[in-house]
C-alpha cells in the first residue's frame, strides 16, 4: 500500500472524486427530497456504539478516548444512539453524513475496511423494517441509474442496471444457500438483503418471533459485500436494559441514553447507515477501499498524512 506522502499525493485520484460528488449529491438530494432534516455530526460523545454483539465483528473494539474539560469522551463509532435521541426530539425524520472511528486489527484490511470512514446514516420515527428498505432500495437504484453515463465516461466503467425490490434472504438462508454473505456477495449479480441478523441491542427483536431480529444489511455484487446496516429499533427501557445486560454490557457506560429510555422519552423508529465509501468503492470499481480515500486509513497501518 501507499507507504509514503509522495506515493500518497501523486496518486490519480481526482477522477474518483467527481464520482463521489456525484454520489454524494445524489444521496443527500435524495433524503432531502423526501423530507428528512439534515443534522450535522456528533464526533466526541460520553456515549457510542458499543459494536458489540455483532457477527461482523472481529472483536469489541474500543472507541478511542479524548480528554474533554477533565471528562473522558469517545470519538464516534456510529451515531445510532444519537439518531434515537434525535427522534426522542421530535426529529421524525433525520440524516448525518457521519464520520466514524473504528479501530479495527490488521486482520480487517480486506479491501472493505477502513479505520475512518463515513456513514449517510438516517433515522425515521414510527418506521417499519419494510419503509427502511424501501426507502434504501428508491436510493440505491435511483443512484445506479444516474451514475451509469457519468461513470461510463468518466472510468469506461459499466454500472449495472437495477431492479427493485432487491431480493430478501435471511441470515439462515443465505448461509444454507451461499455459505456466507460474501460467498452470496460474489456469486450474485444485483444488490440483495440479509435480515435477521443477531447484534447489538438497539436492534429489535421481533416480539412476535423471540429470537428473530427485524434488521437487515444491504450487500452489493461482484463481492464488494455489505454496503449498509440497519434495522427497527428497541425504544422500552426494559428490553433495552435486559439485552444489555444479557451482552455484558456495562448499563453505567450508557447512563444519559438510558436515562431518556427510562423517562418513556425514546420513540419507535427504523434507519440504517450507507458506508458512503464502501458504495463509491463499488461505483469505481475499486479494488481496496484505501483508493478511493485521498488519505487512506487502513486497519493496522497508521496513516502517513
Ligand atoms: P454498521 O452499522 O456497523 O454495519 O455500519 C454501517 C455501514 O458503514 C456499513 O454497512 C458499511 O457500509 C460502513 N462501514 C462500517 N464499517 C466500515 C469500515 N470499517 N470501513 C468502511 N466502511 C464501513
Ligand atoms: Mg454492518
Amino acid at each position: 500500500m501507499h507507504v509514503n506522502a509522495l506515493q500518497i499525493v501523486t496518486r490519480k485520484i481526482e477522477p474518483v472524486m467527481e464520482v463521489q460528488t456525484k454520489v454524494v449529491d445524489y444521496m443527500t438530494g435524495y433524503m432531502v427530497g423526501k423530507g428528512f432534516k439534515w443534522l450535522l455530526p456528533v464526533m466526541l460523545s460520553s456515549i457510542t456504539d458499543p459494536l458489540w454483539p455483532d457477527p461482523a465483528a472481529e472483536e469489541a473494539l474500543k472507541p478511542p478516548e479524548v480528554e474533554v474539560y477533565g471528562e473522558k469522551l469517545r470519538l464516534m463509532h456510529s451515531m445510532i444512539l444519537h439518531k434515537q435521541m434525535a427522534v426522542a426530539m421530535g426529529i421524525d425524520k433525520l440524516f448525518i453524513l457521519s464520520p466514524n472511528i473504528r479501530l479495527e486489527g490488521r486482520s480487517a484490511d480486506d479491501g472493505r475496511h477502513a479505520y475512518e470512514f463515513t456513514q449517510l446514516d438516517f433515522e425515521m420515527a414510527h418506521a417499519s423494517m419494510d419503509d427502511a428498505m424501501g426507502l434504501i432500495e428508491g436510493l440505491i437504484s435511483g443512484l445506479f441509474r444516474e451514475m451509469r453515463d457519468p461513470v461510463g465516461e468518466i472510468l469506461g466503467r459499466e454500472v449495472p442496471k437495477v431492479k427493485a425490490p432487491f431480493k430478501r434472504f435471511t441470515l439462515e438462508e443465505i448461509k444454507a444457500e451461499f455459505g456466507s454473505e460474501e460467498k452470496a456477495s460474489e456469486e450474485m449479480e444485483e444488490p440483495f438483503w440479509v435480515t435477521d441478523i443477531e447484534r447489538e441491542f438497539y436492534d429489535r427483536e421481533d416480539p412476535e418471533r423471540p429470537g428473530h431480529f427485524r434488521n437487515y444489511d444491504l450487500y452489493l455484487p461482484e463481492g464488494y459485500g455489505e454496503v449498509s446496516s440497519g434495522g427497527e429499533r428497541e425504544w422500552e427501557y426494559d428490553v433495552i436494559v435486559r439485552k444489555m445486560k444479557k451482552a455484558g454490557i456495562s448499563l453505567d457506560a450508557f447512563r444519559p441514553y438510558l436515562e431518556v429510555a427510562r423517562a418513556g422519552l425514546l420513540r419507535p423508529s427504523a434507519g440504517a447507515g450507507i458506508g458512503v465509501e464502501r458504495l463509491v468503492r463499488y461505483m469505481v470499481g475499486a479494488k481496496h477501499i484505501a483508493e478511493v480515500q485521498p488519505f487512506p486509513r487502513i486497519p493496522g497501518v497508521p496513516a502517513v498524512i
